[in-house]
């Protein structure tokens, strides 16, 4: 008999992450309040679909989530038809980015009603998890972790133990997200003003790749997302978002001084505000166009 889990939120990233679970021989019971995102799983098989976070933890010892928002998370799990509202002995595992406050809080609940916790998330995109290249930066109990390192590895190729705090690997997660941010933002700014200045985009782009100015956006989402006009990365301007306003909070919390990132963030809440909330995140480069008259494709000169 095969092993089963549950997975709760089947988007952009659970759905693949489900993928991969079920081409390794796991059944998989989910959940998920878009019937959109539940769809392609019907017929499946391996594949239960439950009615609420409760009905899958009724069936499965371990129960992985991909969820928008921290209170999406506290509901899921400590809600009234929540997971631990099944019982204790379970296992949850999140793979969210929802911030180190609701990580922290989540785990002492769970510990509190006999239920184990670890703090998961993970980077890499969309397509990390289809490939199963994604990186985990997991937190919580040392004996727990290496209890589930092995279904971990499956969605990710870079499983990292952060340390024995659910919050931690939050932590790490949110310091890699706000320097993702400042990344594609400045990148966004400096390459309007190289379109503008009369650089063809993709040249200024191939001059970036191999000069000090390189970053994870000149090198991977500009000349996927941006050179093209598909925008079409997989991670939504709202969520980076709430990503670096959960950056913020955390630093503030530990009375740590920033400079850089409230800059950053207002880029990202500028964005929302003129619309590009539910757009992809790569899609914060056309602001910049739009402001500079101007548009980042490519037109390389012949010959
Ligand atoms: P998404 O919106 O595509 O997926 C979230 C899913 O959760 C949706 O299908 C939604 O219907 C479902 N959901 C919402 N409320 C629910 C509830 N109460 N019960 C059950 N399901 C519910 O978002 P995503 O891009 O897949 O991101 C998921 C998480 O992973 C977020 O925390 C995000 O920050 C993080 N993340 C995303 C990426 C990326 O590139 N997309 C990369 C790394 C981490």
């Amino acid at each position: 008999m095969s092993d089963r889990v549950g997975f709760i939120g089947v988007g952009r990233m659970g759905a693949p992450m489900v993928r991969r679970l079920l081409a390794h021989g796991y059944e998989v019971c989910i959940r998920d309040v878009s019937e959109a995102a539940v769809a392609p799983f019907r017929g499946q098989p391996g594949v239960t679909i439950c009615g609420s976070p409760r009905e899958v933890a009724g069936q499965v010892p371990v129960v992985l989530l991909s969820l928008p928002l921290p209170k999406t998370l506290l509901d899921v799990v400590l809600g009234p038809d929540g997971v631990a509202a099944a019982g204790p002995g379970r296992c949850v595992i999140d793979t969210s980015t929802s911030g180190a406050r609701a990580s922290r809080a989540v785990g002492a609940e769970l510990g509190a009603k006999g239920l184990q916790f670890l703090d998961a998330p993970v980077s890499g995109g969309v397509p990390g998890a289809e490939k199963g290249t994604l990186s985990v930066m997991v937190a919580g109990d040392p004996a727990l972790y290496d209890r589930h390192k092995g279904l971990l590895s499956i969605i990710g190729k870079n499983v990292f133990y952060v340390g024995a705090e659910p919050g931690q690997g939050q932590a790490m997660k949110l310091v890699n997200n706000m320097l993702s941010a400042t990344a594609l933002a400045a990148t966004s700014e400096v390459m309007a003003v190289a379109t503008k200045a009369g650089i063809a985009p993709d040249v200024a782009l191939d001059i970036l790749n191999v000069s000090s100015g390189r970053n994870s956006a000149t090198q991977d989402k500009f000349p996927k997302d941006v050179i093209t006009g598909t925008f079409s990365y997989g991670f939504l301007v709202d969520l980076m978002l709430k990503d670096v306003k959960l950056f913020e909070e955390l630093a503030d919390e530990m009375r740590v001084p920033t400079l850089v990132s409230p800059a950053v963030i207002n880029a990202w809440r500028v964005a929302v505000a003129q619309g590009y909330g539910p757009k992809d995140f790569t899609a914060i480069a056309e602001m910049f166009e739009r402001w500079a008259g101007v548009e980042i494709r490519a037109r390389r000169r012949e010959g």
